[in-house]
C-alpha cells in the first residue's frame, strides 16, 4: 500500500499517531505483535474474567496505549472483536464512548495531577453509564504525581464491580510498589522486524529511517519516520562523530531550533530537546555495540555505520553506561519542565569537556 498523499506527514512535534490502523478492525486482533498477551486478554475478556486492574509496562512507543484501546474496543464492540463499524466502535473512534474514561497528562502538562485522579475516583464511585461496565485507560501511570498515586490507591483497593482499569507506564519504577502490587502486570516486548514491517504497511508509512532504528516500537517508527527527524538524526550522528570541543555546543543549539517556527513555544523546544537526547542515546548505544562486537549485526542506525565507527572511538563516549545514564536523566529532567536548552547542554557538556581535555593532553 503506497503512502497516501492526502495525509499530512508526521512532524517532530506532532503527537505520536498511535491507535488503530486504517483498516476497519480496531480490536485486539488488529494489533501487530504482542500475540501471546493479546490471546490471553481476549480469552479472559470473552470469559468475563478480566482483572480489575492491569498495568502495561514497556518502552515508549511499543504499543501500550494501542493495546489498551484495542481491549476497550473488544469489550464494547456489538459485533465482537472491534469491527470498527458498529455504533460502539464509531464512538470509540471518535473518543466519546460513554463506557471509556481516559486519563492522561493535560495539554502542556508533564504530570497527571491529584485533581485529575480525584475526579476519576468520583466518577468510578458512580454506576457506569453503560450497562456493560466501564473501562478506564490511565495513560502514563509513571507520570502521576506522588499525591495522585496515593489518591489512586483507594480506588484500586475497593474497585466497584464492572470497572476495568488499564494503566500504562514506560518506567515501572516510577509507579509506587503499592499500586504495582494491586495490578496484574504485563510486559510489552519490542516487536520483531517482520511485525514492524506489518505496522509500516498497515499505516501506509514509508519511513525515512531504517526500520531497526525504531527498536521494535511502532510509535517510534511513526515519530522518527518523518523526514525532519531523519535529518536531525543525521545531524546528531555527524556532531557526535566530529572532533569537537566546547564551542560545538552552539551546533546543538542550532539543531534544537532547526525548522522551528519563529515564535516557538517552550513545550516544542522541550519536545525537540527530548528527541535530540533520544537520537543521541540511540546512536551512542550503537557505537558501544559496534565497539564491543566489531560487527554490525545488532546495530540499529545501519545507514550511519561510518559515523558510528568514528563515534565508537570518541573518548567522551567510551564510558557508555555513564553517558547513557546521563542522557536518560536529562530526558527525565526535561519532562519535569526545566529549561530545555540548559538540560540538553548539561547532558552534553561533560562529553564536550572530556573531548577538550583529551584534545589538550
Ligand atoms: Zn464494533
Amino acid at each position: 500500500m503506497p503512502p497516501s498523499s492526502d495525509k499530512s506527514a508526521p512532524t517532530a512535534t506532532a503527537p505520536i499517531r498511535f491507535g488503530p490502523p486504517p483498516t476497519p478492525l480496531i480490536g485486539l486482533d488488529a494489533v501487530a505483535g504482542h500475540s501471546a498477551l493479546r490471546g490471553f486478554l481476549g480469552e479472559r475478556r470473552r470469559a468475563g474474567r478480566l482483572p480489575h486492574a492491569l498495568l502495561f509496562l514497556g518502552p515508549k512507543g511499543v504499543g501500550k496505549r494501542t493495546l489498551a484501546q484495542a481491549l476497550a474496543a473488544d469489550h464494547f464492540c456489538r459485533n465482537g472483536g472491534g469491527c470498527g463499524e458498529c455504533a460502539d466502535c464509531g464512538a470509540l473512534l471518535r473518543g466519546n464512548h460513554p463506557g471509556v474514561v481516559t486519563v492522561a497528562p493535560l495539554e502542556g502538562k508533564s504530570a497527571i495531577s491529584i485533581e485529575q485522579v480525584q475526579l476519576l475516583s468520583r466518577e468510578l464511585s458512580l454506576s457506569a453509564a453503560d450497562e456493560r461496565g466501564r473501562v478506564t485507560l490511565l495513560l502514563g501511570a509513571d507520570r502521576m504525581t506522588l499525591a495522585a498515586q496515593d489518591a489512586l490507591l483507594k480506588t484500586l483497593e475497593e474497585p466497584r464491580p464492572g470497572n476495568v482499569l488499564v494503566l500504562t507506564a514506560s518506567r515501572g519504577d516510577a509507579v509506587l510498589p503499592t499500586i504495582r502490587s494491586r495490578c496484574q502486570r504485563f510486559a510489552l516486548l519490542p516487536l520483531t522486524n517482520e511485525e514492524m514491517a506489518t505496522v509500516a504497511h498497515r499505516l501506509g508509512l514509508a519511513p525515512a529511517i531504517p526500520l531497526e532504528v525504531a527498536a521494535g516500537c511502532p510509535g517510534v517508527l511513526v515519530e522518527w519516520g518523518a523526514p525532519l527527524v531523519d535529518r536531525l538524526r543525521r545531524g546528531v550522528a555527524k556532531l557526535l562523530a566530529e572532533e569537537r570541543g566546547r564551542e560545538d555546543l552552539a551546533k546543538w543549539i542550532a539543531l534544537l531550533y532547526e525548522e522551528q517556527p519563529d515564535e516557538v513555544e517552550p513545550a516544542q523546544v522541550r519536545a525537540r530537546a527530548r528527541l535530540l537526547l533520544r537520537l543521541t542515546s540511540s546512536l551512542v548505544r550503537d557505537a558501544v555495540v559496534l565497539r564491543a562486537s566489531g560487527g554490525t549485526a545488532t546495530i540499529r542506525n545501519l545507514d550511519q555505520t561510518e559515523q558510528l565507527h568514528a563515534i565508537s572511538h570518541r573518548p567522551e563516549w567510551i564510558d557508555a553506561s555513564d553517558a547513557l545514564g546521563r542522557l536518560a536523566r536529562a530526558h527525565d529532567r526535561i519532562e519535569g519542565n526545566v529549561d530545555a536548552a540548559s538540560a540538553l547542554l548539561c547532558a552534553l557538556q561533560p562529553a564536550a569537556d572530556e573531548a577538550a581535555r583529551v584534545g589538550e593532553a
